[in-house]
């Protein structure tokens, strides 16, 4: 019979549960719509409207560019989730983390320095370290690649300003990072962007004297530019309020209450703990899957982090990372990408997070829809390996 409602382009038959032959499986992205069907529960609670002459000041009533209602629901949801230190800390907003990743570099770089401070990152890691950096091209500070190659130089040359970011958990790979350079002129930023209890236990709350979250991986709201950094010293905190203030004069006024009604939605339902249940389980759902046909293949292979304890949990678990970061095991697949692109899977190349070309991103964070194409694709071109390989 013919189908009741259109069927999504990459699924027919009359219930919409055939894929399409045609179809490829885009897990590119890290796009967070697997958050979608929690507010599609809660539309409700977590609508809002805004009448026309609501907030139109450039600041609120206590003339700071910072939302101290939204502040306080930042400060609960980490008490809930168990995942950050908040006391004495200084709370600042950006437009997405990605601004304040570049505030950050901003604020711990010296100034009237001779010599740039060298803004490191542990490969492999999320690109936009060094485009951003790069991009804002100054006198101080310059990128410079991997931390490793910078160990020997800060413990024999004090006059050397490191800024190393550490990505815990890691784009792309999901392991909990530390930082690697130590020393009295290295600086870190956490980029706590999925540091959650979705994607991995939570051993103990993060306490880096500079960190950044966002709601992107949190609610699943990419679109709408929201992220905030925990900041310990008061004059870090001041370099970076005035980046947001030049650069922005802080963050869109509409785009805080959003993020407040949502976050109060997150703090209310089960007592704030639902978003996580749901966000967990989906992932630990895809997961699942991914390891059981992952687990039939000598010709892919995924390295994951032991299981520990979680104080979000109170028990051991594994980790759920956002995204799954394959390496192709045979001696001729050595561009892995082009491998799985040949079976109609579209990932990110390994090259792009500095790493070699026999690894590729797999997105978990899509829809429903995306992630069984990925699952469908993945199992159909593992059940075709030999064996003899
Ligand atoms: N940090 C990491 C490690 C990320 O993966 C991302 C987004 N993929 C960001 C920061 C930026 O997120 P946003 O600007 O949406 O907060």
């Amino acid at each position: 019979g013919k189908p009741i409602c259109e069927c999504n382009t990459c699924f027919g038959g009359p219930d919409c549960s055939q894929f399409s032959p045609a179809c490829v499986a885009d897990a590119d992205s890290g796009d967070p719509l697997f958050l979608e069907p929690f507010w599609m529960e809660h539309a409700a609670s977590s609508a809002l409207v805004v009448v026309g002459w609501h907030r139109m000041s450039y600041t609120f009533n206590d003339h700071s560019f910072i939302s101290r209602n939204l502040e306080n629901h930042i400060r609960k949801v980490h008490s809930i989730a168990k995942n950050a230190i908040t006391d004495g800390r200084y709370i600042l907003f950006g437009g997405g983390s990605t601004q304040l990743l570049s505030a950050a570099v901003y604020a711990l770089s010296p100034e009237n320095s001779s010599s740039p401070a060298r803004v490191v990152a542990s490969i492999p890691y999320f690109p936009l370290y060094e485009t951003q950096t790069d991009y804002f091209n100054s006198v101080n500070f310059k990128f410079e690649g991997d931390a490793s190659s910078w160990m020997n130089t800060t413990s024999s040359d004090s006059s050397i300003n490191v800024i190393e970011f550490v990505t815990s958990p890691n784009n792309p790979d999901g392991l909990l990072k530390k930082p690697t350079i130590q020393g009295s002129t290295v600086k870190a930023i956490y980029d706590h962007a999925y540091y959650w209890p979705h994607f991995t236990p939570i051993p103990a709350p993060a306490d880096g004297d500079l960190m950044i979250f966002t709601i992107s991986k949190l609610t699943g709201h990419a679109g709408s530019r929201f992220g905030w950094a925990m900041v310990k010293h008061e004059g870090v905190y001041q370099r970076m309020m005035t980046y947001m203030s030049l650069s922005e004069m802080g963050v869109s006024r509409d785009t805080q209450l959003r993020a407040l009604k949502l976050l109060k939605a997150v703090v209310q339902e089960g007592n704030g703990k639902e978003i996580f249940d749901f966000a967990y389980k989906t992932m630990r759902n895809r997961w699942e899957k991914l390891r059981q046909v992952i687990s039939m293949s000598k010709r892919f292979s995924i390295e994951e982090s032991p299981p520990q304890f979680c104080i979000f949990s109170q028990k051991v678990r594994g980790s759920t990372p956002a995204y799954a970061w394959v390496k192709c095991e045979r001696k001729e697949d050595k561009d892995c990408t082009a491998v799985l692109r040949a079976a109609n899977i579209i990932g990110r190349e390994g090259s792009r997070f500095a790493a070699g070309d026999r690894h590729v991103r797999l997105s978990l964070l899509k829809s429903q829809d995306d992630f069984d194409q990925l699952i469908h694709r993945l199992s159909n071109l593992i059940s075709e390996e030999d064996g003899t390989s």
